[in-house]
């Protein structure tokens, strides 16, 4: 098990035909249930997958488990930006420089394809062995957040629009991805509230 967010758990495991380390998101039971939200979620998927960039996490494909689905992805054997910030405090601006640098060609790519995140925050932001930047989750946000919840995403880095419930679009993403510069190069969160009100 790597980590639980508001999808489901994520788990490391073996591709043994392969030989290779994969990452699997299973779905969390309300999405895998529900044929439309499946639908929804194939179709982002679809699109989601067209992203290929050095920056970004790949997608691979959805499988099937003991009546379990689950999305597998590339592996990224490092740590999350925010676990990474609350160990260190803040990058050296050299670092922060790069770091930085590299966030935007991810969604700059992802946003060249069509592609929104809808959820971008540091959680999403992985920085690997090499200490390069690895976005994930990109596109797959909307039909995989929990029914029910009303909104996807995370409130403290949601653009104003997003909170008030209008459709995500690519100035979302950019609001967001200015929060997470913002706590790159201060060590600090933009917002603290952790809800709503
Ligand atoms: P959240 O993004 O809200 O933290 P997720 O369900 O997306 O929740 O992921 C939970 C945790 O699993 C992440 O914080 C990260 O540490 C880890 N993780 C997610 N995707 C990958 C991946 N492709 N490779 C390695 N670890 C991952
Ligand atoms: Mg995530």
């Amino acid at each position: 098990l790597l980590g639980r967010g508001g999808m489901g758990e994520v788990y490391r495991a073996d591709d043994l035909t392969l030989d290779q380390p994969v990452a699997l998101k299973f779905l969390s039971g309300g999405v895998a249930a529900d044929d439309s939200r499946l639908a929804q979620f194939h179709n982002e998927l679809r699109t989601a997958r067209q992203v290929s960039h050095r920056n970004v996490v790949r997608l691979y494909d959805l499988g099937e488990a003991d009546g379990r689905r689950f999305l597998t992805m590339e592996y990224v054997d490092g740590e999350d930006l925010a676990s990474l910030l609350r160990r260190i405090g803040r990058f050296p601006q050299e670092r922060a420089l790069a770091i930085a640098r590299q966030l935007c060609a991810g969604v700059a790519a992802a946003h060249d394809r069509g592609v929104i995140h809808r959820d971008l925050k540091p959680h999403n932001v992985m920085i690997d062995g090499e200490g390069d930047v690895r976005i994930t989750d990109f596109g797959i946000a909307t039909a995989a957040a929990d029914a029910g919840a009303g909104l996807a995403g995370t409130p403290q880095y949601m653009a104003p629009e997003q909170l008030t419930g209008t459709a995500a679009s690519v100035k979302s993403d950019l609001y967001a991805l200015g929060l997470c510069l913002f706590e790159i190069f201060t060590g600090k969160r933009a917002h603290e509230a952790k809800t709503l009100n």
